[in-house]
């Protein structure tokens, strides 16, 4: 047990981020007024130096990055001393979120104007990074405690938006290659009502094929969630959506909520759900603003939340490669749920990258070979990426990816097991 004094008016701040600190290098933490083992402090004395710029600005409501960052996304103390700890309580809880911006056609904070692109960092897990060099430069820290090894896990999600898109989606496709008797086949089934993207059984097959497990998540709102963002295309209720949900628990894979747009809560959509063993959740479209979508979640009492992603790009959206429980500002300490974030998804590299999937293949393959310790990976590839009459490139990257998980000797974690690991 490592005993914390902190010298600052920002002293819920600090204790915050060092307990990440501390569950990174992997030792218990204690706050404490005296006999203390590590000072935290605004003046040379402390054994860790923190700044009075920064806690001065963020005192003041300034949340922009550039008010914090200069050339580099690394606040910098008056001394010219890097200042890791107020740096990572930036990144970590969002700040930049927090501040009045334009969000993007659905309402969402755009990557186009966060640090991470002007710094061109967003592949990097930068809060690691620091949290390295902070215990390096805490010789008191590095005579008490040794560093703890975390193998990258995965997360391996599919988001079912759609399961009777097949038809809609593909038939400009099929008919301008000839593929006629796919197509009649595809018009037969729509007529018939035939679910084409439930296909679930079929990427549980790939999936035992490397023995992994997955999580599904579920819409449980119908239609237009509002003039611009579609809700499901199916009932929650409808038999064979039950059926399947049924067999994916009876695999033991796990259902989870994919939270429509709509006005309804969290617990509400719960409810509807039914058949969940923990309140796992991503928002549909990714579409959450700060703090209201954290607030909503923890009144809803979500366990696991992994809708922290970029749209537009793969990569950490508060540059860390680990689950936390995020920062609640007005409350002055972390939300009850884990954030568990999203990091790679197929529609980011093929709608928004407009990558084809062989140029996808290396980029997914570089990112990860580039982050085999300290993160949780998570992998979202939606149902209809596995219908192969299309382009069967995007089913063999996912299968690569869980080759590189067999490789590596790395595994993937079931919500339990993250919310064990990380709670
Ligand atoms: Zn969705």
């Amino acid at each position: 047990m490592i005993k914390f004094k902190i010298e600052s008016d920002l002293h819920k701040e600090y204790e915050w981020v060092i307990s990440i600190f501390a569950k990174y290098i992997g030792f218990d933490c204690a706050f404490v007024n005296e006999e203390e083992d590590i000072l935290i402090a605004e003046h040379g004395l402390g054994d860790i130096q923190i700044s009075h710029f920064f806690k001065n600005i963020f005192i003041s409501g300034d949340y922009q990055f550039k008010s914090y960052f200069k050339k580099e996304p690394l606040h910098y103390s008056a001394s010219g001393k890097p200042d890791y700890l107020s740096t990572c309580f930036y990144l970590l809880s969002y700040l930049q979120e927090y501040t009045d911006y334009v969000p993007d056609k659905y309402d969402r904070f755009p990557y186009e104007i966060s640090l991470q692109k002007y710094f061109n960092c967003i592949e990097e897990n930068l809060v690691a990074k620091y949290f390295d060099a902070l215990y390096e430069s805490t010789p008191k820290l590095k005579s008490l405690v040794q560093k703890k090894i975390h193998k990258t896990k995965f997360f391996l999600t599919h988001d079912i938006d759609s399961v009777y898109g097949a038809l809609g989606n593909n038939y400009k496709y099929l008919l301008k290659n000839g593929k006629i008797g796919t197509l009649l086949q595809l018009i037969f089934n729509h007529y018939m009502k035939t679910p084409d993207y439930l296909l679930l059984d079929k990427i549980m097959d790939i999936e035992d094929v490397y023995d992994v497990k997955s999580t599904f998540f579920w819409i449980v709102n119908y239609g237009m969630g509002n003039p611009k963002i579609k809700n499901a295309d199916y009932h929650i209720d409808n038999k064979k959506i039950k059926d399947v949900r049924e067999n994916i628990f009876k695999r033991g894979n796990t259902n989870a909520l994919h939270k429509s747009v709509s006005t309804e809560t969290h617990a509400k959509e719960f409810q509807k759900l039914g058949d969940h063993l923990l309140e796992v959740n991503r928002n549909h479209y990714l579409q959450i603003e700060l703090p209201g979508g954290f607030n909503g979640m923890e009144n809803s009492e979500v366990k696991i939340d992994s809708t922290m992603g970029f749209p537009e790009t793969i990569g950490f959206r508060n540059n860390y490669g680990l689950p936390i429980h995020p920062y609640k500002l007005k409350g002055k300490w972390a939300y009850n749920f884990i954030e568990v974030p999203l990091t790679i998804m197929d529609t980011t590299l093929k709608y928004y990258n407009n990558n084809n999937s062989t140029q996808a293949r290396n980029i997914v393959l570089n990112f990860l070979e580039k982050n085999k310790t300290d993160a949780v990976m998570t992998i979202l590839w939606h149902n209809n990426y596995f219908f192969d009459h299309r382009d069967k490139g995007w089913i063999d990257l996912y299968k690569d990816v869980l080759q590189f998980i067999k490789e590596n000797s790395l595994s993937a974690a079931s919500p339990i097991q993250l919310l064990e690991e990380f709670k």
